[in-house]
C-alpha cells in the first residue's frame, strides 16, 4: 500500500470529505493518554504497541473489523473530556490534510454510558447521555473550527442492530439542526435489512418530514438491493459506499440519471473486504468513467492507519485519476454536501477559486 509522505500528496488543493467516522478517526496517542488518566488497562504501553493491536493490515471480515472498535471505545465512551478532545483533534487532523469542509459522523449512543442499552465496551451505567455526547462533540468541533479555520458539520448515525435508538437519533438531529448537525445516517451490518426494522424507516420518514438530510451505508458489503431500499424506502440523498450498486445495472443507471452521490472510501473498501483487493478493479473506476457523482473519503483512518492523502494517491496510482478528476469530484462533493444552499455556494466559490476555474462552468 502507498506510504504517506510529502511526495505522495497528489492533490494538495482544498478538499471536501463527506464520509468519516469520528470514533474511527481518533489519535492513538490520545487513546493512550486518556486510558492512563482513567486508569483503564489497554494491554499496550506505547503508541506503537497499541497501533499494532488496532490497525487492520489485511482484508478482514466485518466481525474482525468491528472487534477493532472494542479495543479502545471503552476508553473514550462516557468520558466528557475525551469526547470533546477527540472532536477538536479531528478538526486539526483534517485541516492538516487540506480539507476545507468535512462532515464527520458518529453514533451518539456508542459514546454515551447513560440512557443506552449495554454495549460491548460499556456495561456500567454512567451519567453521560447521547444528548450530552452531541453537545460535547459540537463543542470540540466548534473549538477546532475557530482554531484551524475550516468548516465542520456532523451526521448522527443510527445502527442497524439497534433499531430502538433510531427515533432518538432523529430527535437529536432535529434538536441540533441549527447547531452543527446536518444529517442522519444508518451504519452497521447490512445483512440486517432495515425492512425488518420499522424503527429505522420511521426515523428516516421523520427526518425527511423535518428537513434533516439523509445518507445510508449501503452496497458496501451488502447487495444492490440494500442500495435500492436506501433510496426508495429510506429516501437517502447520498449512499455510503454503494459499490455493489453496479451489480444491478438498471438501478445504477437510474441513480446515475438522478445524480445520486456515492461516498467512496478506497482504502477502507480493500481492508474491510468490500471490494476486490486489486485496486485496479475498484468500482470507483466505473464511477469515474461514467462521470458519476462521488467523493473520496477515509471512513476509519485510525483502524486503516490511513490518511486522505493515501486514498488520493491510490486513486492516482492504481485507478487512473488525474488532477482534473480530483477537482471534478471535489466540486461534486461540495454540491452534494448537506450545508444550506447559501453556505454551499460559498464552499463552491472557494473551490472554484482555488482550482482556477470559473464557477458554473460544467466540468
Ligand atoms: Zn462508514
Amino acid at each position: 500500500m502507498a506510504q504517506t509522505s510529502p511526495e505522495t500528496v497528489v492533490f494538495s488543493k482544498p478538499k471536501v470529505e463527506l464520509h468519516v467516522h469520528l470514533d474511527g478517526a481518533i489519535r492513538v496517542q490520545t487513546i493512550l493518554e486518556v486510558a492512563k488518566r482513567r486508569g483503564i488497562p489497554l494491554g499496550a504501553d506505547t503508541a506503537e504497541e497499541l497501533k499494532e493491536k488496532i490497525i487492520l493490515h489485511d482484508a478482514a471480515t466485518l466481525t474482525v473489523f468491528l472487534s477493532k472498535f472494542e479495543m479502545y471505545m471503552h476508553v473514550v465512551a462516557g468520558d466528557r473530556e475525551a469526547i470533546e478532545r477527540i472532536a477538536y483533534e479531528f478538526v486539526e487532523d483534517k485541516a492538516k490534510e487540506g480539507v476545507v469542509y468535512v462532515e464527520v459522523r458518529y453514533s451518539p449512543h456508542l459514546l454515551a454510558n447513560s440512557n443506552v442499552e449495554p454495549i460491548p465496551w460499556n456495561q456500567d451505567e454512567g451519567d453521560l447521555s447521547p444528548d450530552e455526547v452531541v453537545r460535547l462533540v459540537n463543542e470540540g468541533l466548534g473549538r477546532g473550527e475557530k482554531k484551524f479555520n475550516i468548516k465542520v458539520r456532523s451526521i448522527l448515525c443510527c445502527m442497524r442492530h439497534m433499531p430502538s435508538w433510531s427515533m432518538d437519533v432523529v430527535e437529536l438531529c432535529k434538536k441540533y439542526k441549527d447547531d452543527g448537525v446536518v444529517a442522519i445516517d444508518l451504519a452497521g451490518d447490512e445483512s440486517l435489512n432495515s425492512e425488518a426494522y420499522p424503527d429505522h424507516r420511521k426515523a428516516y420518514e421523520e427526518a425527511a418530514r423535518r428537513g434533516v438530510h439523509r445518507t445510508v451505508h449501503a452496497g458496501e458489503v451488502g447487495p444492490a438491493s440494500v442500495v435500492k431500499e436506501a433510496v426508495e424506502v429510506l429516501k437517502a440523498e447520498r449512499i455510503g459506499h454503494g459499490y455493489r450498486t453496479l451489480e444491478d445495472q438498471a438501478l445504477y443507471k437510474k441513480l446515475l440519471a438522478q445524480n445520486m452521490h456515492f461516498e467512496v472510501c478506497p482504502v477502507s473498501s480493500k481492508l474491510t473486504g468490500a471490494c476486490d483487493s486489486d485496486f485496479t478493479k475498484h468500482a470507483v473506476i466505473t464511477f469515474r468513467k461514467d462521470k458519476a457523482n462521488y467523493s473520496l473519503n477515509t471512513d476509519d483512518p485510525l483502524i486503516f492507519n490511513s490518511t486522505l492523502h493515501m486514498d488520493y494517491s491510490i486513486a492516482q496510482e492504481y485507478m487512473g485519476f488525474t488532477e482534473e478528476e480530483f477537482q471534478r469530484l471535489n466540486i461534486r462533493s461540495a454540491e452534494s454536501c448537506f450545508l444550506p444552499e447559501e453556505e454551499k455556494e460559498e464552499l463552491l466559490s472557494q473551490l472554484y477559486k482555488a482550482y482556477g476555474k470559473m464557477h458554473n462552468t460544467a466540468f
